[in-house]
């Protein structure tokens, strides 16, 4: 079968999981054989048994307190001059370009602040 419409990992998955050849073209499967991969392509159930460990995680969840921060400028409230962007903030969101956007939209504010306090 084409992996051109599917990311190749899940097809090998799914043919794996059905034992269907994924090297074989879509109009050499037998109407069960089809039936039985686009239900397993759109309804196969999946139960999350554990995460990897640390060094295979996308995102950290925790860090400096957000009340701790003034969110103008991100300047920490405790320590003045001292400015947090980033992952090292806590903050982060599920995968899908969130936590990139947050490390750039903080790190922009962040930075201009700092540019701006020197202006002053
Ligand atoms: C495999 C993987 C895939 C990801 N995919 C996505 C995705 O698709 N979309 C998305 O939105 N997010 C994704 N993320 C998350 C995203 O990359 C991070 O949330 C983001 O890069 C955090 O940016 P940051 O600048 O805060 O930290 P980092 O990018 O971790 O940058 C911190 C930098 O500080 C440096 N550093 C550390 N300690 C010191 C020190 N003592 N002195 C000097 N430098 C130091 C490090 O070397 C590093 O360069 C992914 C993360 C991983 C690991």
């Amino acid at each position: 079968m084409c992996d051109a419409f599917l990311n190749y990992k899940l097809l090998y998955a799914i043919c794996g999981y059905i034992h269907i050849n994924p090297g074989k073209n879509w109009d050499k499967l037998n109407s069960q054989e089809q039936d039985l991969f686009v239900h397993n392509l759109t309804a196969m159930e999946l139960e999350i048994t554990a995460t990897l460990d640390y060094d295979h995680s996308q995102v950290c969840s925790g860090g400096v307190d957000i009340a701790s921060l003034n969110l103008e400028t991100l300047e920490s409230k405790n320590i003045p001059g001292l400015y947090f962007a980033g992952e090292v903030i806590d903050l982060d969101g599920d995968c899908g370009g969130y936590n990139l956007t947050i490390a750039i939209l903080t790190g922009i504010l962040a930075g201009s602040s700092l540019g701006s306090e020197k202006d002053a």
